[in-house]
């Protein structure tokens, strides 16, 4: 494999993607941005650290790499644009035609209709409010900005709020969502063409401030919820939720295949609330590697029982690589 480079944004999930690429006898590239170029050349599975001033920059850096396989993540769009992408020469891993479906959380939400999975119910106007609701930002950072409410009046005069401060330009940028109560759960899975099988790969929880800091108050004493993700906890289900879930990861795979060509290849994530009854509501997705995999960088007690090795995402996505290119198929993992 020495003659392929992995490269990928130094931040995300870039470590474990090196880490599980120079596993499988990759070569590996992080491309940074200045400034952190010390934390990441202690790490020996990096061959290569190239930093940049600006997006150009990276861009350029990205596209100059020979033999170069790029590993999206979550912090791709947010560190280079989105038009920058679409400049990206090198074959990206996994289906690059979902970013623009990512971007946009109507597109999103309708994916996972069209997949048969079950969804908060979702209003088009704050006049039609009838329950509690979660209204969502467009593109916010970690759940940044979103608030919980049933009062049409109050979340009226939030959006207009967030007119006049710039956030958003008309009332029809924000989602408000039917706000489901139970726990939520974040079900990770890897599409594999190789292998032709939908992998559970791992769970997490977000641990978000200051929603899950509100059972710290003191009796009596209340704060407004807010979602700002700032790390992930581990979970595992109830093992009696996991064939469910993973009949959701199919449909879903099976609706991408559809309406996204050429399909869901390689990770992506299932992000729901548990309810009391046993339903898993799926508010959102990702369609590539997730944070909350950084959990289990030496592998998940799920991963475990498909590889019985210590198995990443990062390890598991050049494992895929590596199968297509023995096979002289790597154009079927990459876009
Ligand atoms: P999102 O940006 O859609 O991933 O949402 C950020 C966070 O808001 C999630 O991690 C949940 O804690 C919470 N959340 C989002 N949508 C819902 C929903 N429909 N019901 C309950 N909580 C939600």
């Amino acid at each position: 494999m020495e003659e392929f480079t992995i490269v990928t944004i130094g931040s995300h999930s870039s470590l474990q993607i090196l880490h599980g690429a120079k596993k499988e006898g990759f070569k590996t590239a992080a491309i940074l941005p200045k400034g952190r170029e010390e934390f990441y050349g202690q790490f020996p599975f990096i061959d290569k650290i190239l930093s940049y001033r600006d997006e150009d920059e990276a861009l350029e850096l990205i596209n100059g790499i020979e033999n170069g396989i790029l590993i999206p993540h979550g912090s791709l769009v947010e560190y280079i644009g989105s038009e920058r992408v679409k400049k990206i020469r090198l074959p990206i891993f996994g289906n690059r035609y979902l970013f623009d479906h990512e971007a946009d959380q109507k597109k999103k939400m309708k994916l996972l209709k069209d997949s048969g999975i079950k969804i908060p119910e979702q209003f088009e106007r704050p006049e039609d409010v009838d329950r509690m609701v979660i209204v969502k930002l467009p593109g916010a950072k970690g759940g940044r900005g979103y608030f919980v409410s049933k009062d049409r009046n109050y979340i009226k005069q939030r959006i207009e709020e967030y007119i006049s401060k710039g956030w958003i330009k008309s009332p029809d940028d924000v989602i408000i969502q039917e706000y489901v109560v139970g726990v939520p759960m974040y079900f990770q899975f890897f599409n594999s063409i190789m292998m032709n099988r939908l992998e559970l790969t791992g769970l997490d929880i977000r641990y978000e401030t200051n929603v899950d800091g509100l059972r710290r108050l003191p009796p009596g004493m209340s704060a407004e919820p807010t979602f700002v993700v700032v790390g992930n906890l581990p979970v595992v289900a109830r093992e009696s939720l996991l064939p469910k879930a993973y009949n959701y990861g199919k449909n879903f795979v099976k609706a991408v295949e559809r309406e996204v060509p050429p399909g869901m290849i390689g990770p992506f994530c299932l992000e729901s609330i548990v309810t009391d009854e046993g339903d898993i509501v799926v508010f959102e997705f990702s369609g590539r590697i997730v944070a909350g995999t950084n959990l289990y960088i030496y592998g998940s007690p799920y991963s475990w029982l498909y590889w019985d090795e210590p198995m990443s995402v990062g390890r598991r996505i050049a494992r895929e690589i590596k199968m297509a290119i023995g096979r002289n198929e790597l154009k079927r993992v990459v876009t």
